[in-house]
Parts: structure tokens; C-alpha cells; sequence
């Protein structure tokens, strides 16, 4: 897709750290780590598509299996590892091709990603509301 800053990378128009590329998808160094260690690595389809769901299954796959390797390696590099994938800009997206942050924890690096606030659902019945309303989208 024109004018969209990963397809470019992609096709080595700009230029990045490459970690890993197969016939599907690409992954390479984010140029802003979530820590000063480093690692943080951004995996994506070689395919241009905005949200995880628009995804064809195929790309899905590949995806799921290149995720599977790089895990492998960081948690060699680091002492663990989150997985965020941000869809639409409420989410936090900012760029807009499918990515997914690969992002190795060390002792002390001050992320904090995983520390949001919980709540409570009023009662089982709003919990199972919800949970039916999600059931009945999963049918669209
Ligand atoms: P998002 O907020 O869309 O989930 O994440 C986009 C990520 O891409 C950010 O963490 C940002 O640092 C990274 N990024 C944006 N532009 C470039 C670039 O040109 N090169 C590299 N290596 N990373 C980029
Ligand atoms: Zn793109």
C-alpha cells in the first residue's frame, strides 16, 4: 500500500534492523524500544491490512508460527516477554499496517504495559451479558 511506512520497510524502500523475514511475513527492531535494553521487535504480514481480523487465514498462520520463533529467541534475550497487538487508534495504533510488539522484560526496565487497573462486573448476570453479546457477534 502507498504511502504506508511498514509496506515500505517491507520492500526495503526505508531502511531497519531485519530480524527475521520469510515468504509471509517480516519482522524487524521497533526504532523506539519500550526499554533501554532493546529487542522490541514489531512482527507483521508482508500483505497490508489495518486490523488483526481483516487478516486472511493464511496470513494468520504465518503469522502465529513467525510469532512462535521470535518468541523462542527473545526469551533468551530477555528474562520474558509481552505480546501487544494494537488495532485502531483508541487502541493505540498509530501505524496503520497490522503489527505485533514482540517486547523482552528485564528485571527493573520500567515497563508497565501489564499493570492496567481491573474492576468488577456489578454481577454474574452483567458478566454473562456480555458474554452473550460477543457469542452472538462471533456469528457475524
Ligand atoms: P503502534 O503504536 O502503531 O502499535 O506501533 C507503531 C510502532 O512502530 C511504534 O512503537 C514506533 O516506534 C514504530 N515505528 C514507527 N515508525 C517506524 C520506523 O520508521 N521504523 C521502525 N523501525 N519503527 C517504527
Ligand atoms: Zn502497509
Amino acid at each position: 500500500m502507498e504511502n504506508c511506512v511498514f509496506c515500505k520497510i517491507i520492500k526495503k524502500e526505508i531502511s531497519s534492523s531485519i530480524v527475521y523475514e520469510d515468504e509471509k511475513t517480516f519482522a524487524f527492531l521497533d526504532i523506539s524500544p519500550a526499554s533501554l535494553e532493546g529487542g522490541h521487535t514489531l512482527v507483521m504480514p508482508k500483505n497490508h491490512y489495518k486490523f488483526v481480523s481483516e487478516m486472511s487465514d493464511e496470513d494468520s498462520k504465518a503469522i502465529a508460527l513467525t510469532i512462535k520463533k521470535l518468541s523462542k529467541a527473545l526469551l533468551k534475550f530477555g528474562e520474558g516477554m509481552n505480546i501487544i497487538q494494537n488495532n485502531n487508534k483508541i487502541a493505540g495504533q498509530y501505524v496503520p499496517h497490522v503489527h505485533f510488539h514482540l517486547i523482552p522484560r528485564f528485571k527493573g526496565d520500567g515497563i508497565t504495559i501489564e499493570k492496567w487497573s481491573s474492576h468488577k462486573y456489578k454481577d454474574n448476570r452483567a458478566m454473562e451479558e456480555i458474554a452473550n453479546k460477543i457469542k452472538s457477534l462471533l456469528k457475524d
